[in-house]
């Protein structure tokens, strides 16, 4: 969905713009992916949950780095140091700094790890200019690209500073999808299914994680507010899960797009409910009150379209109260009740669902 701006000039021309739902810059290394089993954006650091990895990590070899925007290089350094707390960037390596300004306000764009830069301090670049050589250098398990966005400052220890790059790159023809999981603790996981990954199917992150802050230094994104991001998503339909099931949410993306998870809930949630109340056919049944056959027991579910009070209640054929299962207010959607027939007589009992405006009746059988 992309969200149209129509934006009055002084002209008075009407623009169309897509505005928040594009990626804004391109990416450093054209068409690679991220590394296999590398950190993502947030990810605890050095098993450490307060000290998150601050930027992705994009596979590359020995291969050209571009720069993912126009702007002025403001450092091009050397820092081997692999020590929590050394000066930073820790471990970077050959790295670069360059700068550039996104809705009027400077952003700091790191490239680390580099075999060789190719610009100098205060060298004027442009879009796509190749700037270096992609390498292993510093605190680096195996060659690739550590591209690492800060807002407003280029100094480590800014709160909030930095930006999920995966929500401002990507490979050609992918999307993005980024939402909010309420309540998740820092690195909650967060399935995706299919693999939406521009590659072989693969282990060790076909997932994102939540980050909710325990590194100060990690920020949400200005235009989304997230707290998690799913960056080169492939076009497609896909089903994102969280917290045993209780975040789940159905998202479609298109090539280009950045799609929020979380817009399409309402539509979700409608689909998913049914029309009316509905009372279902008790399961099993018949049931056994003697237990064989696995038990004496039976479950009966009934669904509500809103909250509000409900009776659900056992008769028997001659219509005396047998038991009231349940009496009281119950929830929007789905509620479960056993029923424990073990004693009973053989015979055709019902069960009732009251409601404020409705009555509904269903039929069950006992067997000895
Ligand atoms: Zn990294």
């Amino acid at each position: 969905m992309k969200k149209i701006l129509n934006i009055i000039c002084i002209t008075c021309v009407l623009v169309p713009l897509t505005y928040s739902q594009s990626f804004r810059i391109k990416r450093p290394v054209l068409n690679h992916i991220q590394t296999n089993g590398s950190y993502l954006y947030g990810e605890p650091r050095y098993g450490n949950a307060a000290l998150a990895h601050l930027g992705i990590d994009i596979a590359a070899r020995y291969d050209t780095i571009y720069s993912a925007t126009s702007g002025v290089v403001t450092f091009v350094g050397y820092n081997p140091n692999d020590t929590v707390g050394g000066f930073e960037p820790t471990g970077a390596g050959n790295y670069i700094v360059i700068r550039s300004e996104w809705s009027g306000t400077n952003h700091f764009f790191f490239y680390m790890h580099l075999k060789t830069p190719f610009v100098n301090q205060n060298q004027t670049v442009t879009l796509g200019q190749p700037v270096a050589l992609s390498g292993n250098t510093g605190n680096s398990t195996g060659p690739h690209l550590h591209f690492e966005i800060r807002k407003g400052s280029s100094s480590y220890g800014v709160n909030r500073s930095r930006r999920n790059a995966e929500l401002w790159c990507a490979i050609d023809g992918m999307g993005a999808i980024y939402g909010t999981v309420p309540n998740a603790p820092n690195s909650t996981r967060v399935d995706i299914t299919p693999d939406p990954k521009p590659r072989p199917p693969y282990t060790t992150f076909g997932y994102a994680l939540t980050y909710n802050f325990n590194d100060p230094y990690i920020g949400s994104d200005d235009i989304y507010g997230e707290n998690y991001a799913i960056g080169d998503v492939k076009p497609g339909t896909y089903t994102i899960r969280a917290l045993g099931g209780t975040y789940t949410r159905v998202v479609t993306v298109t090539a280009g797009e950045i799609v929020n998870a979380d817009a399409s809930v309402g539509l979700f949630e409608e689909e998913l409910l049914p029309a009316k109340i509905t009372l279902f056919p008790n399961y099993p049944n018949p049931v056994y009150s003697s237990g064989m056959n696995g038990g004496s027991s039976t479950t009966i579910n009934f669904s509500l379209i809103k909250e509000g009070f409900a009776n659900l209640t056992i008769y028997d054929i001659t219509g005396q109260i047998i038991t009231e299962l349940f009496s009281g207010f119950a929830p929007l959607g789905l509620s479960s009740f056993t029923f424990e027939a073990a004693g009973l007589p053989s015979g055709v009992y019902f069960y009732v669902l009251r409601t404020d405006s409705e009555m509904l009746r269903e039929k069950m059988l006992v067997l000895k």
